[in-house]
């Protein structure tokens, strides 16, 4: 049995079988092993040699069958690089003397001769380099236990373990097979770490080595809860696991059971608590969780589950869809929030810092076909219900003068055309960014609404990359300039009479919800699992008690001070038997 401890991101416990990805780019960490299990990892290494020597024969006497012994050869080349005696008495030092791993003496000792035969001039041998590459694929996929089989047709329930999940392979996860996941990289609001929450699969990321610590196969207990992973458990554990499992479920029927009930403080105080999604097909699932609207519909999922750019009437057929099930309550759009952070890593490359690079509104203001197409989609859809449209990651007033033009544009288009829409419509900004969040009264001034995105506000604030497993225990929404940052977006709300929610995972935290209410918060938008669990505190809350508490808040200087405060006033404020996550 083996613990490992990473970054709960996703509740929940599962417990089943792990399926390992390995990907394409798979790298394999620096790992070691004690002298005393040099033994074992050298036989480890020998055995995945002999199956991989077996794969090489077979697929080499398929191609001789079907395409002649010529074409067969190309084959014996890496079969002969596994039968090299020099080569594989390197491997066995680099785990006998350097104590290496039998995956990591494998990946150096390859990517090495590798490195050695690309930098050379002779053709043939630079070319070499990718029998090089492709036998260490197949000797890694052995030693890390790859089944034969891909995310696409998985026949029974796992834990999906990879490297890192982009946000369109989370996307698409089979949801029937794909009950948990952890992964070596990543950060609580990566939008990896989102999604899953979204589709409430328990999950772990920033493991950092857990696909080399477990093979497929293994039975593996993913807690979402705690951030723990542990690896072949024992009996005792496997109880205890299933225990805690049941316990967490009768927590979850229990908030459902109450989840319609209005989210309005005994004091009489009423705060809106939304959905977020990024498809159509999640508003029901909002709905059943109590959401009463879509507080941030990421449309840029439209694009990434599919890898092509949404036509007008694509999007419009994703928004009439949300629109129609929701009877009246609204549907928060955000134009395409496209960057570094989402999109295909191959496709940015390019830009030498992407975070900071051509990310949303300014991808939009680049490009503005694609907004155009977005804006009327949304404007036709507000005939339709109520619709409110939000710009992403507004930096600088221009560009909402800049998006509010366009819109206007559109609006006149239509009306010559007499196509019908909400004249009316909110156009609301993403407060994402600092200097949206210090200008926020001259941003109030000129939108209808502010919607605070502290996913990416903690961030640009702290200088902390929101994926980054490395600086993760930086990154907190406690920090006081985020707090006085968000105070002073309420502020302008109220100055101007313009409604501020939070869309930020933040909203969706229970050691928030006393500090977000106390501030001023009027909407709390945040992944539908989590909105029966957010309404029921409300319920359980007084605005005055929570107004004193984020005053005091204020005049504090330190983000662990702030929590540890704030979950005093949780244990002062709520009933004994309210405890965050059924914890
Ligand atoms: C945010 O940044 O807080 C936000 C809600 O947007 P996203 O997570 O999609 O970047
Ligand atoms: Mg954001």
């Amino acid at each position: 049995m083996e613990i490992l401890k990473g970054i709960p991101v996703s509740p929940g416990v599962y417990i089943g079988e792990a399926f390992l990805l390995v990907g394409e780019e798979v790298r394999i960490p620096e790992r070691f092993v004690p002298a005393e299990k040099a033994d074992s990892e050298s036989k480890r290494f020998e055995a995945a040699g002999v199956q991989v020597a077996k794969q090489l024969d077979a697929i080499k006497s398929d191609t001789e069958n079907q395409l002649g012994p010529n074409l067969a050869a190309i084959l014996s080349v890496q079969t002969q690089l596994l039968k090299d005696p020099s080569l594989r008495q390197r491997i066995l030092d680099k785990i006998r003397k350097d104590h290496f791993s039998a995956e990591y003496a494998v990946a150096k000792t390859l990517r090495d001769f590798a490195k050695v035969m690309t930098a050379s001039d002779n053709q043939l041998m630079a070319q070499r380099a990718s029998d090089i590459f492709d036998l260490e694929k197949r000797l890694l996929n052995d030693l890390l236990g790859e089944q034969r089989e891909d995310l696409a047709h998985l026949q029974r329930p796992v834990a999906l373990i990879a490297h890192d999940l982009g946000p369109s392979q989370t996307a698409s996860l089979d949801r029937t097979r794909v009950r948990a996941f952890a992964t070596d990289v990543g950060g609580r609001t990566s939008h990896t770490a989102i999604l899953a929450r979204a589709h409430e699969i328990p999950a772990v990321v920033g493991l950092e080595t857990i696909t080399t610590d477990v093979a497929g196969g293994e039975t593996v207990i993913i807690d979402g809860n705690r951030g723990i992973v542990i690896l072949r458990p024992d009996e005792r554990t496997l109880a205890r696991y299933r225990k805690i499992q049941a316990e967490f479920e009768a927590f979850e029927a229990t908030l459902t059971k109450d989840k319609d009930l209005p989210s309005v403080t005994h004091d009489g105080r009423e705060i809106h608590v939304l959905g977020n999604i990024e498809f159509p097909e999640e508003v029901r699932g909002a709905l059943t969780h109590g959401a009463q609207g879509i507080g941030l519909f990421r449309t840029e999922f439209l694009y990434l589950k599919s890898g092509v750019m949404p036509d007008e009437n694509d999007h419009f057929e994703a928004y009439r869809k949300s629109v129609s099930k929701l009877s009246g309550r609204p549907l928060t759009v955000r134009t395409l929030d496209l960057g570094a952070d989402k999109i295909d890593k191959s496709q940015t490359s390019s830009e030498p810092n992407p975070f900071l690079g051509l990310r949303s509104i300014r991808l939009s203001m680049k490009r503005p076909e694609n907004f155009r197409v977005q804006v009327r989609a949304i404007l036709r859809a507000s005939a339709l219900g109520k619709v409110r449209l939000l710009l992403p990651m507004i930096t600088a007033i221009d560009e909402l003068r800049w998006a509010k033009g366009v819109v206007e544009e559109i609006k006149a288009e239509l009306a010559a055309k007499k196509v019908p829409f909400d004249d009316k419509i909110p156009v609301g900004i993403m407060v994402e960014v600092p200097s949206a969040a210090m200008q926020a009264h001259a941003m109030a001034r000129e939108c209808d609404f502010l919607s605070i995105g502290t996913n990416d506000l903690v961030q640009y604030t702290l200088a902390v990359d929101r994926g980054n497993e490395h600086v993760a225990h930086l990154y907190t929404p406690a920090h006081p300039a985020v707090i006085h940052l968000i105070k002073n977006v309420v502020d302008a709300g109220i100055a101007y009479d313009k409604p501020v929610g939070m869309c930020g995972e933040m909203a969706g935290e229970p050691i928030y919800t006393i500090l977000l209410l106390g501030l001023g918060l009027s909407e709390l938008s945040v992944a539908p699992p989590s909105i029966p669990e957010i309404k029921r505190l409300i319920r359980a809350l007084n605005f005055e008690d929570c107004k004193k508490g984020a005053d005091e808040v204020l005049k504090m200087d330190d983000a662990n001070q702030i929590l540890d405060y704030l979950r005093e006033l949780a244990k002062k404020l709520l009933p004994p038997d309210i405890k965050f996550g059924g914890l």
